[in-house]
């Protein structure tokens, strides 16, 4: 356990050093960026070691791993964010210990979040998950809703009981023109938020980046980076 938590605070410091890094050149404060670790498929037993060692946002992708992981990790001090693409049926599962759902793209999940949230007495964020590869169908291959549909889910979240707008989340595309043009992609993502936050001024989170681009998304102007796997490790199986 030992060996593991120096593992993982060597891996922390070299994330922070390449955010803080990717700040000044972009002429950012560091405070501007806020890391999230992606813990899916790592046990409780690091979500907990990430704890201690100053970590206060995690993110999930799959309930069916998230929801036993959150639940023994109650007593800990974290945001919980959710960054998978979401079934209607796991969503009360979901409101039970998610903060922020990262991977709204659709009005059905806002209808299911905002029935779910109020049940629980709790107030769900919600980011709108932008697929900047959305086909003739203004979907994306990995969930998220078409430039062009971003408004109307928008107007829809920030007018449901038990939800809050918080901003726009993305994942750069493997394919279409923004395949292998990260920053361009980014960019494209904060002149969707710029536009959104003239109907909406307080949904000004903007998450993007990994572990592979974070200082692209930086660059561009992200608030959120979403880490996984430059602080834990190669993930075994696909997460
Ligand atoms: C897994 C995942 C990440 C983290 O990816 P890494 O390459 O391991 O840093 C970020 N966002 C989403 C939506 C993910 O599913």
């Amino acid at each position: 356990m030992t060996d593991r938590k120096d593992e993982l605070a060597a891996n922390l410091a070299k994330v922070e050093e390449r955010i803080a890094a990717a700040c000044a050149a972009a002429g950012r404060r560091r405070e501007e960026v806020t890391l999230i670790v992606v813990t899916k498929t790592y046990p409780a037993s690091d979500v907990r070691i990430l704890a201690e060692l100053g970590v206060r946002h995690v993110a999930e992708n799959r309930d069916q791993d998230a929801a036993p992981k959150a639940a023994e990790c109650a007593d800990l001090p974290l945001t919980w964010h959710f960054v998978g693409q979401l079934q209607t049926n796991k969503v009360r599962s979901v409101v039970g210990y998610a903060d922020l759902v990262q991977s709204v793209d659709r009005s059905r999940l806002v209808t299911a979040l905002s029935k779910e949230a109020v049940r629980a007495g709790r107030e769900i964020g919600c980011l709108i998950q932008v697929a900047l590869d959305a086909g003739e169908s203004g979907r994306g291959e990995r969930g998220g809703v078409a430039p062009g549909g971003i408004e109307e889910l928008a107007d829809r979240v920030a007018a449901a009981e038990g939800l809050r707008l918080a901003g726009l989340m993305t994942v750069a595309p493997l394919t279409g023109e923004y395949a292998g043009r990260e920053r361009a992609a980014f960019e494209r993502l904060m002149d969707l938020s710029t536009h959104l936050r003239g109907s909406h001024p307080a949904a000004n989170m903007v998450s993007a980046g990994m572990s592979a681009d974070l200082e692209r998304a930086v660059a561009a102007g992200a608030t959120h980076v979403r880490v996984g796997s430059a602080v834990l490790g190669v993930r075994a199986r696909l997460g």
